[in-house]
């Protein structure tokens, strides 16, 4: 380990806290401190939980922990079946395995003697499970520690915003790891406006850029944010727009199955290539999706492209082939939604794409900046993460956004400035608490009274109270939703809990 990594460690040791927020460039060697801290723990016979936001994207951790640890450590994740969870559970209550890697309910997972407790990019809103039993990891995590007299580690290049502002409050150990392990360089960002460009997909900057680099024999990844060819098909003889019948959505079309999919409840429809509405031939495909990027490319390049999305990632064994076969260079490019940008290590990849990164940005959620920032510098990661100098086009119709702008590892500090000063503002997490309740019902007439009846019920002076308001995607599985946003203070917000 470097100085500063044997610094990091000492501290997280030797220190009387309970709680540390370990900040770390991409490549700043996180993960070493974490095996050292959990080996040393092991040898003194003391249990370690280690939490990723999701197994199967990070094939790479999981192998090196594998054979770190052998037979010592239990691997849990959602694809166990009930038998293979119980039988690892019980090896950790009978102290027989000592160590955990494992999802958001690994945090529950019986470990004797416990020692450390380590989320990784614990920015990830994975660790938050959003239906019955509602619990953040995180938070479960704080309370396990305090019972059990164990050490809390936070880790993330990108840590969240509140996290961040613990931190500097002091409530978390701030611990700061700034220089990329061993010869790797932080790559070279540059930021090109779209408003300015001809080609919808493509900018002539990353045109130029993916040339030079498959010239040299090196890779590309490109990182888009939809899955299917178009996001939508509009009929331009009577304006129809194909939606799903069961929700309130535009069908995304896929040009490899020629289906129409809903994306909410997973409907399919043959694509017929008429409209459904007055049976017209003259369709127009709108939206980019990676399959219709992927096709765009091939009239400039003639290289072997893969692509990745969510669905394909459901697949086993699809994202370590996958991992495999580019890490191998069977391909050149490699084209993929969010999914990609985390975790995998390509020592030949030195171009990174960002062909929109607006989709997010846009989204109506007040976390919709620091999911951007967090995305891009995340991907931005990809790029030369070995000898050779990485470069990375982010392509924007918004080149002016503090988010865009400061969309650099190593602006984090400006980008949090910024935005910590808007949350404030707007009273937002972590000067706030925000409750959303959902309602939703078949029943369209029963619901709208409903929600209204709830409203009134629940009126209170402690908190400010929205709505009730439709869902984003009102109609989804044949369900009508509405929602109840309310927003407070923290003591506020807990007094009205209870009520
Ligand atoms: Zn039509
Ligand atoms: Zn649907």
């Amino acid at each position: 380990m470097t100085e500063e990594q044997l610094t990091v460690k000492d501290e997280i040791e030797n220190s009387k806290d309970k709680y540390f927020l370990l900040k770390g460039v991409t490549g700043s060697g996180k993960t070493e401190i974490y095996i050292e801290l959990i080996k040393e723990a092991f040898f003194r016979g003391e249990g370690s939980i280690f939490l990723v936001p999701e197994i199967s994207l990070t094939p790479q951790m999981i192998n090196k922990f594998k054979n770190e640890f052998k037979n010592n450590i239990a691997i849990l994740h959602s694809r166990l079946t009930d038998n293979e969870r119980a039988k690892e559970w019980e090896s950790l209550y009978k102290g027989e395995k000592k160590i955990v890697l494992g999802v958001r309910s690994a945090i529950f997972s019986p470990i004797q003697n416990l020692k450390y407790i380590i989320l990784d990019e614990e920015h990830e809103t994975t660790y938050k499970q959003d239906n019955n039993p509602r619990y953040h990891a995180k938070y479960v995590a704080i309370k396990r520690c305090l019972l059990e007299d164990a050490k809390l580690i936070l880790g993330s290049a990108t840590p969240s915003i509140e996290s961040y502002y613990y931190a500097k409050k002091g409530i978390y150990k701030l611990l700061n790891l700034d220089k990329r392990y061993g010869i790797a360089k932080i790559p070279d960002v540059e930021i090109v406006d779209m408003k300015k460009e001809e080609d919808l997909f493509f900018s002539k900057k990353l045109l130029q850029e993916i040339k030079d680099t498959l010239i040299k024999g090196e890779q590309v990844i490109l990182l888009l944010n939809r899955k299917g060819y178009s996001t939508y098909i509009q009929c331009k003889d009577c304006g129809h727009v194909e939606e799903c019948e069961h929700c309130s959505i535009k069908m995304s079309y896929f040009s490899g199955s020629k289906k129409l999919k809903c994306n909410y409840c997973g409907k399919t429809k043959k694509y017929t290539g008429k409209c459904s509405n007055c049976g017209s031939e003259n369709l127009i495909h709108s939206g980019k999706g990676i399959e219709r990027v992927e096709e765009e490319l091939k009239k400039y390049f003639d290289v072997p492209i893969i692509k990745a999305d969510a669905d394909y990632s459901k697949d086993r064994d699809f994202f370590s082939k996958l991992y495999e076969d580019f890490l191998n260079k069977k391909y050149s490019i490699l084209i993929g939604t969010q999914i990609i940008a985390k975790g995998l290590h390509f020592p030949n990849v030195t171009l990174v794409g960002v062909i929109n990164s607006d989709i997010i940005l846009n989204f109506p959620d007040f976390r919709a900046g620091e999911k951007t920032y967090q995305l891009l510098t995340q991907v931005s990661g990809r790029a030369g993460r070995a000898e050779k100098i990485g470069k990375v086009i982010i392509q924007t119709y918004q080149k002016e956004n503090y988010v865009i702008e400061n969309s650099k590892e190593e602006y984090y500090e400006e980008f949090y400035e910024k935005e910590i000063k808007l949350r404030k503002m707007f009273l937002y997490p972590p000067f706030s608490k925000l409750i959303n309740i959902g309602l939703s019902s078949e029943n369209e007439k029963e619901l709208l009274e409903e929600a209204a009846e709830v409203f009134q019920k629940l009126k209170s002076d402690l908190v400010e109270m929205y709505g009730p308001m439709p869902s984003m995607v009102y109609k989804v599985k044949n369900r009508y939703r509405m929602n109840i946003f309310i927003k407070g203070n923290k003591n506020n917000i807990d007094r009205f809990k209870k009520f």
